[in-house]
């Protein structure tokens, strides 16, 4: 059986069952607006094929309590996952294509994963496999972008409604922001950057080239905007919550600092560009 993996996108489709050799025909996410099927048109991989070709993943504490997962060399669009340890468990931020008996070692010794949670289907990846090696752990998605998920299991957990907890006792919280997909998810981490408080976007906000700024659309690769009405209700939702620093789902996509007001002041410029004024 072979659960194939879009080599554009990253997502891992349901093991296939009579045709254990074919891959799926298509891949539905990399088929939409908000991405791309690659330009050499729709190919596969497998976790076999990824590990016969030298890829790995690298681990690396970035603060105190809160670890980056990158897959070396990189792999679709570049997904990062963050490992947030809590005094309750460890939370799973986002995830990856490649889930290897390496990795899943590396993070027993920090002390497992206590529960997974995906900001949208651009991260979706290999989330089973990961849920699968640590016993189960729970899938936190939205259940707005339940249409987009590729391999169904017992283990994911749909949450409606505008905020959730996926690990109670941990401070962490799920923040529906919407924008990029209906169901799109932010992370607070209130005891995060020193206790000033962290937000992990996913990609709404996502964090701009510079890094004093983000910004906000429905499609990053085909550059469709969002309205000035929907980022206004972005901003004003974000405002409700204390943090200082921003991390984004890619590699050095960070707002160090007074990241609150950055996200205020991205949404202000942004709306100023949209509207022409
Ligand atoms: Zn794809
Ligand atoms: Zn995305």
């Amino acid at each position: 059986m072979a659960a194939f993996i879009c080599v554009t996108c990253g997502v891992q489709f349901a093991p296939v069952e009579r045709h254990p050799d074919a891959p799926p025909a298509r891949c539905p996410i990399c088929e939409d607006d908000r991405q791309y099927v690659g330009y050499n048109g729709q190919r596969w991989t497998t976790t076999e094929d990824l590990l016969a070709g030298g890829r790995r993943n690298v681990l690396a504490e970035i603060e105190p309590g809160l670890s980056t997962i990158n897959t070396v060399p990189s792999l679709a669009i570049g997904q990062q996952a963050h490992l947030i340890r809590t005094p309750v468990g460890n939370l799973l931020w986002e995830s990856i294509s490649l889930c290897d008996p390496e990795t899943v070692e590396a993070i027993r010794e920090r002390g497992g994963i206590a529960a997974i949670a995906i900001s949208h289907p651009h991260f979706y990846s290999a989330m089973v496999e990961w849920s699968h090696a640590f016993g189960g752990a729970p899938i936190w998605l939205h259940r707005s972008n339940r249409e987009w998920v590729m391999r169904p299991d017992p283990t994911i957990r749909y949450w409606d409604g505008e905020t959730a907890e996926p690990l109670p006792g941990s401070g962490l919280t799920l923040l529906r922001v919407g924008g990029h997909f209906p169901g799109a998810t932010a992370l607070l981490w209130p005891a995060g950057a020193d206790g000033r408080g962290v937000l992990f976007s996913g990609d709404m906000p996502q964090v701009a080239a510079d890094r004093r700024w983000v910004s906000f659309l429905y499609s990053y690769p085909n550059m469709i905007p969002v309205s000035a009405a929907e980022v206004e209700r972005i901003a004003d939702t974000l405002a409700g919550y204390r943090f200082d620093r921003l991390y984004g789902s890619w590699t050095n996509r960070v707002v160090a600092t007074d990241a609150a007001a950055a996200v205020a002041r991205s949404a202000a410029r942004y709306i100023e560009h949209v509207r022409g004024d």
